[in-house]
């Protein structure tokens, strides 16, 4: 079927069942401006050419390739995987044509040969759209010697290098004038229709440029010196680190002004970004920044890691697509080698695994692009990989753009946070807390998204519940807004050392959301807690569950302990055989207010070795481990124990679900459920007239370590997903499987089974 006729012929079809008309009437299932002021999907050819570049493909070009690159054979390929767009190198480090800067390195073997014009004629002649890949902060050392004061410099004046190349200032004329001369070079003679960038940023947060252009630029900009090293509670250091991200940002315009100058207005200069903020702030690349500049978003993010599996990348989608807007695209480059555990530049991944990162991708809006090194391969395995998922790409186009996403949680975060609270371990301070959410929600299927911490007020009324994951770093502004969407109705749950810093990483007299918190800091200041060590004797501590239920289970009992009986709260619930968690941290004494419970608390440390004295000397204290409150409609949940981050590092199921649990309480009824065993990423989208649900088998990356070689079916799965208000009838079908389940609706719920998942289905509801 030619789904691009969903708006249009098929809509009066729809209306007869009871989705359309109901999200059509404007009762959407969310509360959600996006959805109901979404205008109606423009004819495909009316828009500009990066918003209807669904498939990307990219090969990589070396130095060797210009003796033997097939394009013929490439083009057969670009035809086979459906690709709509093209990334082909042409100039940077390494140029592909001809160039007329004499000190632009031309490829080794490039022997003269346009081979980036050549290419970009044979995919403009197959009607796919070019993008030139540039990747240009190095030079080789004549370039070096002819332009001296355009490089870095270390403290020292020695120039800073990588490998046999020496790395160009991003404050010199060398992205002033020189860069801007080579992108006007490509365009005039090959007319890409845009560019991207590898390496645009210049050289990254690890080391500090002391050429004449930064002491000169930055004293102009601060009155200051350049700081003398790294040094957080240095406040040169504080502005070098905002200075360095401003001139990012003016670069990014001045190449867009340069590109659509040469080429016109949709000869767009893309850059390139990371999936990671925290690979962003290491290079200065603002991600919010960008979005509200860029026209599509490219991510060079190639693949999973163990610890935050292919989830991380439908996590990467939808922050992206929610600052960017979900009508953009976010094409991302997906290694077709193997690229971790192992670096294997032309050997193939195994096919389950890049099929899994590609999907996983897509689930969260992410537009498929393959990615080889080198235009010859010998192991040809990966040539097939990408086409059968950018095939079913095609076939089911329309349901994959142009689409609002429905969670009522927001998962909170902030490039800012991930700088000066994270500092210079963001991974233990930001990533993880994040991460344990992330594992936390996905394996409650609780759909959720990533929402800026400045972008909250944009969001009221959208979301029933904000995570704050170890949000250290809150500004006085960021916390007003949190203290109205609560007053708004909107439910908090924060954890760890949530607002007990400043946006300058400074820490704050007291809680900086204490009245919501409904709990008070002792006198002593805060120290940023550093990483703790598995299995140190100070980290084996425990939350003990209030009250105790001894008396109901069976066991032995102490004979000092309480046989209290009484009412636990709700989110404790799956825990009444026991009184204690593990749990591996440290809490600190806080003053509760009134009308605040505290159904957790901390059991200090004691030994684990030898066996004989492992017992608790202090087995009861009031220090929380957790504080609950009301306000009017809002709950707030107040996590001191950093359980979140507890859960990415040891994975330890009871502590995702406490997290599951504080987060049903706080966020109420869930637009989805999905019954039956395995691990299961779920993304739930709005189009007009209907409901897109992706449901992503991760249940092979619980068992294994990257990468997998198979996949593991599982199902069947009961799924219940609440219909927009006032459709009382609905139809559903699977767009992988291909079927149409029967549906049963009752009391606004559509209920349906799917017998089985191998690596995803999606099904459409209308
Ligand atoms: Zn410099």
């Amino acid at each position: 079927m030619d789904t691009r006729h969903c708006d249009g012929m098929t809509r009066r079809a729809f209306l007869h069942t009871g989705v359309a008309a109901a999200v059509a009437a404007g009762a959407t299932t969310r509360p959600s401006r996006q959805a109901s002021n979404a205008p109606p999907r423009p004819a495909n050819d009316a828009l500009p050419w990066y918003r209807r570049a669904y498939r990307w493909g990219q090969t990589n070009i070396t130095e060797k390739d210009p003796v033997h690159y097939d394009i013929a054979w490439w083009r057969e390929q670009w035809k086979r995987t459906e690709v709509q767009a093209v990334i082909i190198n042409a100039g940077g480090i390494v140029a592909y044509y001809p160039s007329r800067f004499p000190l632009h390195h031309q490829a080794e073997f490039l022997g003269g040969r346009d081979l980036f014009g050549e290419l970009t004629k044979a995919a403009h002649d197959d009607g796919l759209f070019v993008m030139a890949r540039m990747d240009s902060n190095r030079t080789a050392e004549d370039f070096f010697k002819a332009h001296p004061d355009w490089f870095t410099r270390d403290a020292q004046g020695r120039p800073y290098r990588a490998a046999d190349k020496y790395i160009s200032c991003i404050n010199s004329p060398y992205y002033d004038e020189y860069l801007p001369g080579v992108l006007r070079e490509i365009v005039e003679r090959s007319h890409p229709d845009g560019f991207t960038d590898n390496s645009w940023a210049g050289m990254g947060r690890e080391s500090i440029c002391y050429c004449d252009n930064c002491a000169r630029t930055f004293r102009a900009r601060t009155g200051k010196a350049l700081p003398r090293k790294a040094d957080w509670d240095d406040p040169a250091y504080r502005e070098w680190i905002q200075w360095s991200y401003a001139r990012r940002i003016s670069v990014w315009e001045l190449n867009n002004r340069v590109t659509r100058d040469a080429g016109g207005p949709d000869c767009i200069w893309a850059g390139m970004n990371s999936g990671s903020v925290t690979a962003q702030a290491r290079s200065f690349r603002d991600l919010k920044e960008i979005s509200a500049r860029a026209d599509i978003m490219m991510l060079d993010h190639q693949r999973r890691d163990d610890d935050t599996g292919f989830q991380q990348n439908g996590d990467t989608g939808k922050r992206v697509h929610e600052m960017l807007g979900w009508d953009k695209l976010a094409p991302e480059s997906m290694a077709m080698y193997q690229s971790g555990p192992g670096y294997y530049r032309v050997a193939s991944k195994p096919a389950a695994e890049a099929r899994m990162w590609m999907i996983a991708g897509i689930a969260g809006g992410i537009q498929p692009w393959w990615h080889y090194v080198g235009a010859y391969q010998e192991d040809r395995r990966m040539y097939r990989t990408p086409g059968p998922v950018l095939t079913w790409c095609k076939a089911n186009e329309a349901f994959l753009v142009d689409r609002t996403p429905i969670a009522t949680v927001g998962l909170a975060w902030s490039q800012r946070n991930t700088d000066f609270f994270g500092r210079d371990d963001p991974g233990d301070r930001v990533d993880a807390p994040y991460a344990g959410f992330m594992h936390a929600l996905v394996r409650a299927r609780i759909p959720y998204l990533p929402v800026h911490l400045d972008d909250i007020e944009r969001h009221a009324g959208r979301f029933t519940a904000l995570i704050l994951p170890n949000v250290g770093a809150i500004s006085d502004a960021q916390a007003a807004a949190l203290r109205r969407f609560v007053q708004n109705g909107g439910s908090l749950v924060a954890t760890g050392q949530t607002g007990m810093y400043d946006e300058r990483g400074d820490p704050r007299p007291d809680l900086a959301l204490a009245d919501l918190f409904r709990c008070r800091r002792g006198t002593a200041a805060p120290k940023l807690r550093e990483g703790t060590r598995q299995g140190a004797q100070s980290d084996h501590t425990y939350l003990r569950l209030t009250p105790e239920l001894r008396a109901r289970v069976d066991g032995p009992k102490a004979g000092d302990e309480p046989s209290a009986v009484g009412e636990r709260h709700e989110v404790l619930r799956g825990f009444d055989e026991t009184d204690i968690l593990p749990y591996g941290g440290t809490l600190s004494p806080l003053t509760i207010d009134t009308g605040a419970l505290v159904p957790l608390t901390f059991v200090p440390p004691f030994p684990t070795y030898p066996p004989e004295t492992s017992w608790m000397r202090q087995p009861k204290t009031d220090v929380p481990g957790l504080v609950l409150s009301e306000h009017g409609r809002a709950r707030v949940a107040f996590m001191p124990a950093d359980i979140d981050r507890r859960y990415a590092r040891e994975h330890l199921p009871d502590h995702a679900r406490l997290l599951a649990n504080v987060v049903r309480w706080a966020a109420g009824r869930q637009p989805l459920s999905v019954e039956g065993p395995g691990l299961i990423d779920c993304h739930l989208y709005e189009q007009p007239g209907q409901l897109v649900l992706h449901l992503v088998n991760l249940t092979s990356e619980g068992t294994w370590r990257a990468p997998i070689d198979e996949f593991i079916r599982v199902g069947p799965f009961k799924v219940g997903v609440r219909l927009p208000a006032g459709a009382a009838r609905a139809r559903a079908r699977l767009l992988v499987s291909v079927g149409e389940p029967r549906v049963t609706v009752l009391n606004g719920v559509a209920t349906f089974v799917i017998e089985g998942i191998l690596d995803h289905e999606v099904v459409v509801l209308t």
